[in-house]
């Protein structure tokens, strides 16, 4: 469409501060609340990217910040709504989207307070807010291969999943939770509210870098990609009338609201990539000399980096090591 990229983003936010509920900083803290819909909002630099729905059932709020972050998050939370938070839906195991679950789930206040609503006894939930994710999610929570488990028992999840897709009712709309089996990590979830028309990535679109593929936790190219043309698949673009810049939204893992057509961008930035290093593997190449061939050429100055936790041979490393079993 020959659009510059990012430009609808742009326009969205232009969009939002015109009614006045953009970017009110959360007194004392560095976190920054957008109101993205009439009642969804997104709260950025509380380690991961927060999505929260507000309603009359309470508060369902998609993954919880890094720890150090999670009273100004509950805080921010408090400042839009009084209603309690009921649920926390995490992305995955991450620590900077999960190491808020303890203080923001004590924050809240179940639904289930008889018990029983999710199979689970009111006691162990301890009245806090519910915690849903995929299984693998509370395997690495609570303690991977007898090690002691990083997190309190009150972050764990106390409702997980293994089906393709989990849904609810809630605030008056659906809420869908697709488990990706093996993108980002073994354990992602997208969750997509319908009637707000929001998509929660997690980490499996990161607008500030190549995507982070953890190999040893479960996660590989072939799942990413999968992942991003499901959440490309799952959002609908500003069409016909492409200068309204209306369409779904898509909350990152980190980094800005973006639309389907950004995701389509990064989809297609990250296959180009990954054919670049099959091809190369094909031709015989060992991993040393794919890094020198600079397969992330292009790419790099938006979204690589040689230094950090997730540099750009971080990234092509995991790639290569993703086709090891067979060239694919
Ligand atoms: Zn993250």
């Amino acid at each position: 469409m020959g659009r510059v990229p990012g430009t609808s983003v742009v326009a969205a936010f232009a969009l939002v501060t015109a009614s006045g509920l953009v970017g009110q900083q959360a007194p004392g803290t560095n976190l920054e609340v957008l109101q993205v819909r009439p009642n969804f909002y997104m709260i950025a630099g509380a380690g991961g990217n927060v999505g929260f729905q507000v309603g009359p059932d309470g508060v369902v709020v998609v993954d919880a910040g890094s720890a150090p972050s999670a009273d100004a998050v509950v805080a921010a939370i408090k400042k839009v709504t009084t209603q309690p938070i009921r649920y926390i839906i995490n992305t995955s195991a991450d620590p900077d989207h999960v190491g808020g679950n303890a203080a923001v789930g004590k924050a809240g206040q179940t639904l289930f307070t008889q018990g029983g609503g999710a199979g689970i006894g009111a006691d162990f939930l301890g009245g806090g807010a519910s915690i849903l994710s995929v299984e693998n999610v509370l395997g690495r929570m609570s303690g991977p291969s007898g090690q002691p488990s990083p997190f309190p028992v009150s972050a764990w999840p106390t409702e997980t999943f293994n089906q393709p897709r989990k849904y609810m009712y809630l605030n008056g709309e659906g809420i869908e939770v697709f488990h990706q089996p093996a993108a980002h990590t073994d354990g992602d979830a997208i969750v997509f509210f319908r009637r707000s028309d929001v998509v929660v990535s997690g980490d499996i679109f990161d607008t500030t870098r190549f995507p982070v593929i953890d190999i040893a936790k479960g996660g590989s190219i072939h799942g990413e990609i999968a992942a991003l043309q499901k959440l490309v698949d799952t959002a609908i673009p500003s069409v016909p009338i492409v200068s309204r810049e209306e369409g779904t939204l898509i909350v990152p893992g980190h980094g800005r609201i973006s639309d389907q057509l950004d995701v389509v961008e990064y989809r297609d930035m990250v296959t180009i990539i990954r054919d670049r290093i099959r091809d190369l593997k094909k031709q015989g190449l060992t991993l040393e000399q794919i890094q020198a061939a600079s397969p992330a050429r292009g790419y790099m100055r938006r979204y690589g980096s040689d230094s950090g936790p997730w540099t750009t041979k971080n990234f092509v490393e995991a790639v290569y090591r993703s086709m090891s079993e067979k060239v694919q």
